[in-house]
């Protein structure tokens, strides 16, 4: 697509959501190939034990190879388990495994167990931002939990995408997302806040899915992006071949949809992605 304008400095995103199954990894690698192919330099890390995001985006995760884990529970250096992703020469990744599986107790003994994540982040954005290779965006695939894993992305990161599947009690749960939010900002990351909501598996024939748009605008205002990502087999498929949907069918409905959602978040006002934030009594 034509290009995107750039961010002032790298935006790290915190694709959230403890609810298992809403669009959360879908939204990640998507997204991140869709602002990719606008040319964007762009990062994905996984840091889901399942690691969905590693397949999707072509690459290896088998258990015991070098991932995001030695990274964040041994603290070594995220450069070396950064690979690219095959199709895309501006999209990066950073495997999970399921050796990650355990880092969730291994942490809760470590020093500085919430900035874990954040101390070998920064460090490797500071090292390609002087070596002339900025990333515009970092995008965090959590796992469907408030656990230490999440916890670290969110003091990783400066702004939290909240993806929204268009289902029954899609809103359930996301009272207590903000509120966990709104602990890490006072707590361990004054700049953090929940800026962007996306909606997913849309399926505008249902009165159900218009109707939870419709709540979810009621309530979380305009940080509701206006893209909704349809349901589309292409999407959903695109994960068995190693691809993103980008690459699987960059004509289909919803490679267009993750292009649409790509412009919206890379020309949202930088206001709304400080200071009118979410908090819990919104
Ligand atoms: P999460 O990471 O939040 O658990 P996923 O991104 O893995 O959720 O999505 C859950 C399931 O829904 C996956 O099988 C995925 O392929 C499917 N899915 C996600 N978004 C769409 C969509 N827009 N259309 C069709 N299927 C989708
Ligand atoms: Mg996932």
């Amino acid at each position: 697509g034509p290009p995107l304008p750039k961010p002032d400095r790298t935006r790290v995103l915190v694709v959230a959501n403890q609810k298992g199954g809403v669009g959360k990894t879908t939204t990640s690698v998507n997204l991140a190939a869709a602002l990719a192919a606008c040319g964007a330099r762009v990062l994905v890390i996984d840091l889901d034990p399942q690691g969905n995001a590693s397949t999707a985006l072509g690459v290896e995760h088998h258990r015991g190879i070098p991932s995001i884990y030695e990274s964040v529970v041994d603290g070594e250096p995220l450069a070396e388990f950064v690979h690219p992703v095959p199709g895309f020469p501006t999209l990066f990744a950073v495997p999970a495994t399921i050796d990650l599986a355990g880092a969730e107790l291994e942490l809760a003994s470590v020093v500085a167990r919430e900035s874990r994540l954040k101390g070998v982040l920064n460090t490797y954005l500071a090292e390609t931002t002087e070596a002339g290779q900025r990333f515009d965006y970092v995008l965090i695939d959590c796992p469907p939990s408030l656990g230490l894993l999440t916890i670290n992305a969110l003091v990783a990161g400066e702004e939290v995408l909240v993806p929204i599947q268009c289902e029954y009690y899609a809103l359930e749960g996301v009272g207590a997302l903000i509120q966990t939010v709104d602990l890490v900002r006072s707590q361990l990351n004054p700049g953090l806040d929940t800026t962007t909501v996306l909606l997913t598996m849309f399926d505008a024939r249902t009165r159900l899915s218009a109707q939870v748009a419709e709540n979810a605008r009621e309530f979380l205002g305009d940080k509701v992006l206006k893209t909704a990502i349809p349901r589309s087999v292409r999407i959903s498929e695109a994960p068995s071949f190693g691809q993103t949907v980008m690459t699987w069918d960059p004509t289909s409905s919803g490679a267009l949809s993750y292009l649409e959602a790509a412009r919206e978040l890379a020309t949202q006002p930088p206001r709304s992605r400080s200071a009118s934030a979410l908090s819990s009594s919104q």
